[in-house]
């Protein structure tokens, strides 16, 4: 109200009349970081780059970071040299390219990814001379590798606040785009027109809601309005890229709100199962959502997390369905479990982004599951052993808390894991089996182990 109010007697907001004024560069009394925050790594490439005459900063995330407080997961330096250039002056390092090529610089365990000013921005001359930049009909570049000038590299990155340059020498920032006033407001704005820039790399639409869920900052009305109507254009995106891009929201420590956000804009659909199936499903969504909140809380403390576990969890609830609806046709319970692993994997192929690296490990986790029942004999002892244990225990677990099976359970497995030799074998359930004569054996061992107790 009062901003409208403002606007209409000055013209403008008072923070929109600052920019053509404000200069770019912002000293540390007014940001406040120190170049002894950097990496020593970070340091040493920015130092090595300007003693060698070109332009180095600290640019992207971890100058966001910083200026919110947080630790930077990894530092990028932006650079004029060309990654010939880099790699003439570092001795460890190599050239990547993946959709454009950068430098990577060792310095003991940690790499410092270098990249030079990219230029362009779609709807340029250039892109209608079909040069480098050319794009698909629905606008998307396809090819983004021409070099710029620092100008042109802060004005094609995606959000104003990720277009934050420091430089170390000087501890100032260099800010073009008033990312160091929208971090202060906590907020994502786009830099130049959302639309366009949606259209030209719509996975853009994944990442303001991944950063906004990340950094608790609110989306600018302007850059979230047209993320629903266009939503569709992320099924133009390569299935790769996508994937990349939802493993880093999944894994981000903020996924549960992440993919309520995601929901919330109208993204879930065709993105992965989990979220336009299974969230759809009271059942399926309790699951999803106890197995999203253990991650997040294993990735704040640092642990180890691994993706094909958090997708075998996301695909959990439809293996479930597939498997006693087989068991329902009167398919034996163990063959059901194995065709349904088998049904949701194909379906999966086709639609979703997973790669199939990740299938043998799922299927591993969702297989030991059964055999959690066993717990009597050498059974229970054998589990144990099994390479895969404990992931298929962490499982057990989450399907115990969402109710799917008796707590009982897994309290007994966590027990027993901890137990010494005389409590383990204390804890043996008596033998239910009753005798009867010789089946031939079956083909597979692991689908012999997992065979469900005989009534
Ligand atoms: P995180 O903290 O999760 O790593 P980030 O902003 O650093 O977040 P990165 O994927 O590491 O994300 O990207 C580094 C920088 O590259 C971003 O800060 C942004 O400036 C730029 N960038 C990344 N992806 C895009 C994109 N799709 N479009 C435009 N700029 C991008
Ligand atoms: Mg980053």
């Amino acid at each position: 109200m009062i901003g409208k109010f403002i606007n209409r007697v000055f013209g403008k907001t008072p923070a929109a009349a600052s920019p053509a004024a404000a200069p770019c560069l912002i000293p540390r009394a007014d940001h406040g970081i120190g170049r002894e925050l950097l990496s020593p790594c970070a340091l040493k490439v920015i130092r090595e780059l300007q003693q060698a005459g070109f332009k180095a900063f600290i640019v992207g995330g971890a100058v966001r970071d910083l200026l919110m407080g947080a630790r930077p997961k990894d530092f990028d330096v932006a650079t004029d040299a060309t990654p010939e250039e880099v790699r003439a002056l570092f001795r460890r390092s190599r050239i990547i390219g993946r959709r454009f090529t950068l430098v990577h610089v060792l310095c003991g365990q940690e790499t410092i990814e270098v990249s030079t000013f990219r230029g362009h921005r779609a709807g340029s001359e250039d892109d209608a001379q079909g040069g480098e930049h050319r794009a698909d009909e629905n606008g998307r570049l396809l090819r983004d590798n021409v070099f710029g000038s620092q100008e042109e590299d802060a004005a094609r990155r995606d959000f104003t606040v990720n277009a934050l340059y420091y430089d170390p020498a000087s501890e100032t920032i260099w800010d073009c785009h008033e990312g160091y006033r929208d971090a202060r407001a906590r907020v994502l704005r786009m830099i130049g027109e959302p639309e366009i820039r949606y259209r030209e790399d719509p996975v853009r639409m994944l990442r303001v809601v991944r950063l906004a869920a990340k950094l608790d900052f609110r989306i600018e009305e302007k850059t979230r309005s047209p993320v629903a109507e266009l939503a569709p254009l992320l099924r133009n995106v390569p299935n790769a890229r996508l994937f990349d891009e939802m493993v880093k929201l999944l894994l981000s420590g903020h996924a549960l709100r992440s993919v309520h956000q995601l929901r919330a804009e109208g993204l879930h659909h065709g993105l992965l199962p989990l979220l336009d199936v299974i969230l759809e499903q009271p059942e399926g969504e309790r699951f999803v959502t106890l197995a999203l909140k253990n991650t997040d809380e294993r990735v704040r403390a640092d642990k180890p997390v691994s993706p094909a576990f958090l997708f075998a969890t996301l695909l959990w609830h439809q293996v479930l369905l597939t498997w006693r609806a087989l068991e329902r046709q009167g398919i034996k319970p163990i063959p059901a479990l194995f065709e349904a692993m088998e049904t949701v994997l194909h379906a999966q192929q086709e639609q979703l982004l997973i790669p199939r690296r990740f299938d043998a490990i799922m299927k591993e986790i969702w297989s030991l599951q059964p055999r959690f029942d066993h717990r009597s004999g050498a059974r229970p002892y054998r589990l144990l052993a099994h390479p895969r244990f404990r992931a298929g225990f962490d499982f057990l677990v989450l399907r115990a808390q969402g109710g799917e099976i008796d707590p009982g359970i897994a309290a007994w497995w966590e027990q027993f894991q901890a137990g010494g030799e005389a409590e383990r074998a204390s804890m043996l359930l008596p033998e239910t089996r009753p005798k009867r004569r010789r089946r031939p054996r079956r083909k597979s061992a692991a689908a012999a182990d997992a065979a469900p107790p005989q009534l």
